[in-house]
């Protein structure tokens, strides 16, 4: 009998040592997780080639013969393994350049083999390196082999190669957890979602997913298996959302008062963008409905978030709440402040204070004081505003800015804290970094979001160049023009904690480098390492000009606002992520001027980094940017997700492409949640029932 809660160690032809390997390897402890291993590839078996029929251009293909001969050729880190290969038909070379010994001793000369690979031509000789490789019997014919259609491939480890337990033995473990399944698998939805969605059913899918009968059924099994891991986080994060709601109030800002209104009318320096007004509008609709406000601001570099934040202070203000903003690092508080006090220069009876790391003492203690008195309107700061000490009277309303950067915890620790009243405040977060939207489905599934899409008029957009470090030279030429234009330039170099001590050569390397070239300007050098009222003294001299290059670490990454700054040097430009790119470059563009990026990388550059280089050439559009990046890194590495709560693996759907799915998923879910608020309806136990089941272990707060 199948029971999915059964220890794998049970299964037959596992035991207790494959057991420790299936568990400690890839997770998979009982009979259902086992099921839930699936495969990452397909391999269509149904035709083997003859050697003669072969080129260089074809994708996989199998092949049955014999080794003929094996030998080590070449030294040092081109020693490899050749193992030449035929059927009679033609030779190819098999050839390995990892694991020669294994290989060595496992395969034999003279032996019947089914050869399974990409072939390439190297030399004018065909070759297919590091091919999968299995015995046949020398009675099995081809015709028999050619039967065997869509094989599936698992993902195994070292550790479980070497234990015998590669790819084909999965499959095999996988099959006799079938021939255990003697009745239906019972369907995990509701049947409603299943006729709506025309899903194959749960049963069909898990077959076909292992050992797909045909290439459409494999289809249908996909999407079905994707709609299901999709429906229950969505139907997850929809219903933690729905009763936060219900169970919290939230407050109400009703006025639009006086400060809000003077301000808008006589201290504005231009005119808001439409984009800008529609996003105080959707924030405004929210602080005054009644809960609390739960928000993503997403604007790319330079759209003018600041205001929108100040604006919708002002609105809090003019109701008697206080405000927090927090930013990630000090320098960027900093700003914030400089530029929130010019703003609100004409309005001195409000009170706006800093506080970070570096206020200490007495300094620290009177704005803890005057914060609690009420005294303080707007408190701006870093990680430091939620220390347990700091106490408001009421807080209204947090904006987070650059969220990223913030753990999920601290984000929950704002609302947590000591505000002052019983209602939380409402939260503001406000990001540069375009998060795409089936990203922001999964990650924020309760956050609305609002999107500044515009740029405030007159802006340049900045010329992106690709040039490679040999041509350092006409680099140093174009820079040369710029400066005599009385532009100045930063020069950014990456530094990575693994490659930290060699980054930090090249840095100081490139720092001499431009001092030379350039005797008659000066050169600020920042860098992370620098004690950081060192790194703030440097970086006012570039700001205030005294200096004209700037060769920096990503410090100035968010934060450091010179419009006079016009060319953006990003030296191993490959090394950095595309956001990280796009951040960088919002660094530049920021005066009347034609502002100028310049990517420098080596010259061999793979696939993938030369198509990632090409989109920053082409593009100056943050969403397009990072809906490339997701498509050619996949989630988990986009950057600042790790940190932002994926507090869930996908097994099988992948956001970057499944967005279609999530789309119908997340409908189904929130119909669900509406026809049946009180999970009771007896047509949706098994969905209510699996729901707790799954994500038992998922906090779904931490997510939102
Ligand atoms: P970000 O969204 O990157 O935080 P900022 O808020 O720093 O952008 O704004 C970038 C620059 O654009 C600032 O110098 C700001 O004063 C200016 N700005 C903002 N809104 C407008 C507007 N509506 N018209 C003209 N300039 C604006
Ligand atoms: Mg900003």
């Amino acid at each position: 009998m199948f029971n999915p809660q059964t220890e794998i160690k049970y299964l037959t032809g596992v035991g207790p040592q494959r057991a420790e390997l299936l568990e400690k390897e890839i997770g998979v402890h009982t009979f259902g997780d086992m099921l839930t291993y699936y495969p990452y590839r397909y391999v269509d078996r149904s035709k083997v080639y003859r050697i003669a029929e072969i080129d260089g251009n074809m994708p996989y293909v199998q092949l049955v013969g014999q080794i003929v001969s094996m030998e080590p050729i070449g030294e040092g880190r081109s020693r490899r393994l050749v193992g030449r290969f035929s059927d009679g038909t033609g030779f190819i070379d098999l050839v390995w350049f990892q694991g020669l010994k294994f290989v060595g001793k496992a395969y034999k000369v003279r032996t019947r083999y089914l050869i399974f690979g990409k072939p390439t031509v190297f030399n004018g000789k065909l070759q297919i390196n590091h091919p999968d490789i299995e015995t046949v019997e020398e009675n099995v014919d081809i015709p028999e082999i050619q039967g065997n259609t869509f094989r599936p491939h698992y993902h195994t480890t070292d550790r479980m190669k070497k234990g015998f337990l590669a790819s084909a033995a999965v499959a095999k473990l996988i099959g006799n957890l079938f021939k255990l399944i003697t009745e239906p698998l019972p369907e995990t939805l509701s049947q409603w979602i299943v006729d709506e969605y025309h899903l194959m059913p749960y049963d069909e899918a898990m077959h076909n997913i292992h050992f797909p009968t045909s290439a459409d059924s494999l289809r249908r099994a996909q999407a079905r298996l994707k709609f299901d891991e999709l429906f229950y986080i969505q139907l997850g994060i929809l219903r933690y959302a729905m009763n936060r709601k219900q169970k919290q109030g939230g407050l109400v800002f009703q006025t639009v008062g006086a400060n809000f209104n003077t301000f808008y009318h006589d201290h504005l320096p231009f005119s808001l963008t439409e984009a800008q007004k529609r996003v105080i509008r959707e924030i405004r609709q929210d602080m005054r409905a009644g809960f609390q406000m739960n928000r993503l601001l997403q604007g790319d570099v330079g759209s003018g978030k600041t205001l929108v934040a100040l604006l919708c202070s002002l609105i809090a203000i003019d109701n008697g709440y206080q405000v927090v903003i927090m930013a990630p690092t000090e320098i960027l508080a900093e700003q914030h402040l400089e530029t929130i006090r010019g703003l609100l220069s004409g309005m001195p009876q409000l009170r706006i204070e800093l506080l970070t790391g570096s206020v200490k003492g007495k300094r620290r203690k009177e704005i803890l004081d005057s914060l609690i008195e009420g005294k303080v309107h707007i408190l701006i700061g870093t990680h430091a505003v939620i220390e347990d000490n700091v106490q408001f009277r009421n807080l209204g309303l947090a904006i987070i800015d650059e969220q990223h950067r913030f753990g999920v915890a601290q984000r929950a620790k704002l609302w947590d804290k000591r505000t002052g009243m019983k209602t939380p405040p409402h939260v503001l977060v406000m990001t540069a970094t375009p998060i795409p939207r089936t990203l922001a489905m999964t990650l924020y599934g309760d956050l609305d979001v609002s999107v500044i899409d515009q740029l405030p008029p007159g802006r340049k957009p900045i010329h992106t160049i690709h040039q490679f470090l040999k041509h350092m030279d006409r680099i140093h030429e174009a820079m040369r023009t710029e400066l005599k234009k009385g532009r100045q330039i930063y020069v950014v170099f990456p530094l990575i904690e693994d490659t930290e001590k060699m980054d930090l050569e090249n840095l100081e390397e490139g720092y001499q480098q431009m001092r030379e070239a350039f005797p008659e300007y000066k050169v600020s050098r920042v860098h992370g390492k620098l004690k950081s009222a060192e790194k703030d003294a440097e970086m006012s001299r570039f700001a205030s000009g005294e200096t004209q290059i700037l060769v920096a670490t990503t410090v100035i990454e968010v934060g450091v606002n010179v419009p006079n700054a016009s060319v953006m040097i990003i030296m191993n430009a490959e090394r950095f992520g595309l956001s990280q790119l796009h951040q960088l470059r919002g660094r530049v563009g920021r005066g009347a001027e034609q502002s100028y990026c310049v990517l420098v990388t080596k010259y061999e550059l793979s696939e993938t980094t030369r198509k990632r280089i090409q989109i920053m050439v082409d593009s100056t559009d943050g969403f397009e940017i990072a809906e490339a990046d997701l498509k050619l890194r996949g989630p988990g590495d986009l950057e600042g997700t790790q940190q932002s709560g994926m507090a869930f693996d996908l097994k099988i759907a992948n956001i970057a492409r499944d967005g279609q799915i999530l789309t119908y998923a997340r409908t189904a879910a929130q119909h669900l949640l509406d026809t049946d608020p009180t999970e009771s309806l007896p047509e949706n136990l098994t969905c209510w029932k699996h729901l707790s089941q799954l994500h038992s272990d998922i906090n779904w707060g931490a997510i939102s």
